[in-house]
């Protein structure tokens, strides 16, 4: 057992929809998006999503300065699509990692088991959907 906050991602209906039409409007190429939340003990509540400026993106690539974004604590991380291939994080998102969270999303974006959260390391975040959860209760 070690002291490391074991995180969670939650993520709210609107924003997981909105990140799933955007990568299906992006492909082929991958999208990209900013996730905006709250982080409170270990838990990052995704609730709202904003078009990084300046981004840039093909088919194996997705990015945006971060010297342009203007500071906004409630930039908890980002999301991107992966067209092909599995969801796993590559050397050059590790090495772009932006805030606390990275989520990835891969083709054809329409489920759940499409979408991964990843931390800095490349190790795995649990994901709770909102939309699960209402059909569970
Ligand atoms: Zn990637």
């Amino acid at each position: 057992m070690g002291t490391k906050l074991e995180r969670k991602v939650f993520l709210k209906k609107e924003a997981h929809d909105s990140i799933l039409s955007y990568c299906k409007m992006k492909h082929p190429n991958e999208a990209i998006l900013i996730l905006k939340g709250k982080s409170k003990k270990g838990l990052i509540t995704i609730d709202g999503l904003s078009i990084p400026p300046f981004s840039y993106s093909d088919q194996t690539f997705a990015g945006f300065p971060q010297s342009f974004l203007p500071l906004d604590l409630s930039y908890v991380g980002t999301a991107h699509s992966h067209p092909s291939g599995s969801a796993e994080p590559s050397v050059t998102d590790l090495h772009n990692f932006f805030g606390l969270v990275s989520i990835i999303v891969q083709s054809p974006y329409e489920n759940d088991t499409d979408i991964f959260a990843w931390d800095s390391q490349g190790n795995q975040i649990p994901i709770i959907f909102e939309s699960a959860d209402e059909q569970k209760n």
